[in-house]
């Protein structure tokens, strides 16, 4: 029965969809159940949550009754347990991950539950369902610490995997060097070597032709091979300038997971364990107070944690609030989002200048970065419409609200054009430009 409902839910769903969520589920019949069995329990509640209805429809469409839809996780035990005590039998020589970012010292939020999850089900099945899997997400949410989490697990268990961790620009100059001095080979063999590659910041593959191409075929024989490939991005691949259609292909097989600006709750839950595995005090009061501050990177909050207690410690007070209003609140104002941030920030991503987002001309490539520097002013900043309308070249009042209700309802349809809004969000917030 299952080719027939695959085939329902093929035509329901994006390949990459399929290929995520459906084609890893094992089915069984037992009376009027169909029974799933589903490699974790994350897996369990989202595909219930999201795709439960189209699941039942295609139930019903092949077996012609309803039938209810329930799902099992496959191993007795719940996966995270085992996998967040991480105890490294032997670190192997020369692994340049942090030993301090594993699963267990990663909190969980709403912000970052799928990253989460699907790394552990890397760690726990490499090669298995999420190949690649690519995280991504602006600067400081975590990027580094989910897969190095998933490095260090897999090299501290038996059997060791060998892992090795690089970044995209790292690797590049690596191929290099192998170029020049003739040890092509050699590079060739080191890489399909491993049993799970994780590179950084893919995003700086851009335009770089001839890493592309080797990298190309180090993914290959790895994928073909059934060993782990982990990615992370600041970009989502079609938003990589000049990344080769075949690439992105293949990045885009595996499972995208984003990681999100945490909420304050989150926050707070974050610097509280920071705070905890230094062995320092730090009131809610207080965590509460630096995880307000308009700051979305979790790095930055951590370095607003570190001076607080830095303070602290030289002046032998209390890191209460008062200290953390003086310490904080200067490091907090200069980082308010100006304007011109977020237009510059906007043109750079979409390949524009800034002189054009404030030009009159109507064209849909310019138009709608326009309306996404419309909706990113008004939602980082304090400006007014009409103040928002001056600044981009003099528009009017009405222009601009129109503008900012376009994108709005554009996002509510579009979950392309919300992805990319919310990456150049992310990098105003960390006053980087996005290219
Ligand atoms: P990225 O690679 O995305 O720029 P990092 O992984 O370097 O970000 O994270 C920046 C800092 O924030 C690190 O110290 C990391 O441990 C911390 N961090 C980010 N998210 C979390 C989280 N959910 N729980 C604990 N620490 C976090
Ligand atoms: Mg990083």
């Amino acid at each position: 029965m299952w080719p027939g409902v695959s085939r329902h839910l093929r035509a329901q769903v994006t390949p990459q969809e399929y290929e995520t969520w459906f084609a890893p589920l094992r089915m069984r019949l037992e009376d009027r159940q169909a029974i799933f069995t589903v490699p974790n329990r994350f897996f369990a509640d989202w595909i219930h949550d999201r795709y439960g209805a189209l699941l039942g429809e295609a139930l019903a469409v092949v077996t012609g009754r309803p039938l209810e839809a329930s799902f099992e996780v496959a191993r007795a035990r719940p996966m995270s347990a085992p996998l967040q005590q991480a105890p490294a039998p032997a670190r192997p020589q020369g692994l340049n991950l942090n030993p301090a970012y594993i699963f267990d010292s990663f909190v969980v939020g709403p912000c970052n539950e799928l990253a989460h999850a699907a790394s552990l089900a890397v760690a726990d099945n490499p090669g298995q369902h999420y190949n690649p899997l690519m995280i991504f997400g602006g600067s400081g949410l975590g990027k580094t610490h989910l897969v190095s989490a998933i490095g260090n697990f897999l090299a501290g268990r038996e059997p060791i995997s060998r892992v090795h961790y690089t970044s995209s620009e790292a690797y590049s100059n690596e191929l290099i060097q192998a170029v020049r001095f003739d040890g092509i080979q050699t590079f060739r063999d080191k890489y399909r070597q491993v049993d799970c590659l994780i590179i950084e910041d893919i995003q700086f593959l851009s335009g770089r032709e001839r890493t592309q191409e080797e990298f190309f075929h180090t993914f290959e024989s790895l994928f073909q091979a059934g060993k782990q490939i982990v990615l992370t991005s600041d970009k989502l691949p079609r938003d990589i300038p000049g990344l080769a259609g075949r690439l992105r292909t293949r990045f885009e097989w595996g499972l995208l997971a984003d990681l999100q600006t945490p909420d304050t709750e989150t926050k707070i839950a974050i610097l509280q364990r920071k705070a905890a595995d230094k062995n320092l005090a730090l009131s809610r009061q207080v965590a509460a107070y630096l995880a307000k501050q308009p700051e979305s990177s979790v790095r930055v909050l951590e370095g607003y944690l570190n001076r607080l207690m830095a303070v602290s410690r030289l002046r032998g007070r209390e890191a209460d609030l008062e200290l953390a209003r003086q310490v904080v609140g200067p490091l907090a104002s200069e980082r308010q989002v100006s304007v011109e941030e977020v237009f510059r920030t906007v043109a750079a991503h979409y390949g524009l200048k800034v002189a054009e987002l404030k030009s009159s001309r109507k064209s849909r490539d310019i138009s709608r970065p326009r309306q996404v520097a419309m909706y990113l002013a008004r939602r980082l900043t304090n400006l007014s419409f009409p103040e928002i309308g001056k600044a981009l070249g003099g528009k009017d009042h009405s222009t601009v609200v129109k503008g900012v209700q376009r994108v709005e309802n554009l996002m509510a349809q579009d979950p392309e054009l919300t992805d990319t809004v919310r990456a150049v969000e992310n990098a105003v917030r960390q006053g980087k430009r996005t290219s």
